[in-house]
């Protein structure tokens, strides 16, 4: 049952980080080993679990890529942070963008991600890569030790020229580096209940992409709650528990674990 998800799309701004944070904490709240990887040089979701300064951290991902550039041993639990909702964290920063350029030069270097996940994942139920906004060569190195990718989009206007690049990146990957990678869902976000978008962008991208493409049955709605738990250090479910946010992401989760059991 052990599962390595992507949460990608190049569009910025779109909900992963918040998508991210708290399908993983909505997963550990099932008694599921999670363990969180924060991909993105902003370093969001280190932030948003409470390391304010992520730019501090002695120990980061960056160094992870660098380790298993330079094939030096390391623990499993190497640099891991634990969060009090039971969630392990890889923490992300800046140094990451310095791994990226360095990258061009290293031998596999699609496939570094992969070596570090495949040495921790034993341990875990769920591992969960939030990715940053951009198709660059960490972004590539996430896709290509994923078992599936989940799509966070913002369902407030027609996203449908950016999916299609995201599309045709997942494909590129699957053929090169990672037959095994699925879609396991385009997630809606940020949806205003007062409109329709939601149910137009559903229609729009099932005729687009067809039956290729899953689409979450419920998206997650704009929420000023969520806005505020980045800030907090927590995730939905302690943030406001009762609300329609915490409601949707448990959505989210038990959609996560219903794939798992389709199978
Ligand atoms: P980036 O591309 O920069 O990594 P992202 O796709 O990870 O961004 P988030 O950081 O999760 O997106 O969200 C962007 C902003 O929108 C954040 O300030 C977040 O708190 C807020 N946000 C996320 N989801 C919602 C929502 N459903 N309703 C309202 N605000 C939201
Ligand atoms: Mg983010």
């Amino acid at each position: 049952m052990r599962k390595v998800i992507a949460v990608a799309n190049q569009k910025g701004g779109v909900g992963k980080t918040t998508t991210a944070g708290n399908l993983g904490i909505g997963l550990a709240n099932m008694g599921k080993k999670v363990l969180l990887i924060d991909s993105d040089v902003q370093g969001s979701l280190t932030t948003s679990l409470g390391y304010r300064e992520p730019d501090k951290l002695e120990i980061t991902l960056a160094n992870v890529f660098a380790k298993t550039i330079n094939d030096e041993a390391m623990e499993a639990d190497y640099g891991i942070l634990k969060h009090d909702e039971g969630i392990d964290l890889m923490p992300g920063n800046i140094e990451l963008s310095r791994i990226e350029v360095s990258l061009v030069n290293v031998m596999s270097r699609e496939t570094i991600l992969r070596s570090y996940v495949e040495m921790v994942r034993n341990h875990y139920d769920y591992v969960l890569i939030d990715c940053m906004p951009s198709l660059g060569m960490i972004t590539i190195n996430a896709l290509a030790c994923a078992d599936s990718i989940l799509i966070p989009v913002q369902a407030a206007y027609l996203p449908v020229k950016g999916l299609e690049q995201l599309i045709k990146t997942i494909g590129k990957v699957k053929r090169r580096l990672n037959a095994k990678l699925a879609i396991e869902g385009i997630l809606l976000t940020m949806i205003d209940k007062r409109t329709n978008y939601a149910r137009d962008i559903s229609a729009l991208i099932s005729e687009t992409y067809g039956s290729r493409v899953k689409i979450f049955d419920n998206g997650i709605p704009m929420s000023v709650r969520l806005a505020e738990v980045s800030a907090e250090g927590t995730s939905i479910y302690k943030h406001d528990p009762k609300g329609k946010a915490a409601a949707a992401y448990l959505g989210l989760t038990k959609a996560v674990l219903a794939n798992e059991q389709e199978k």
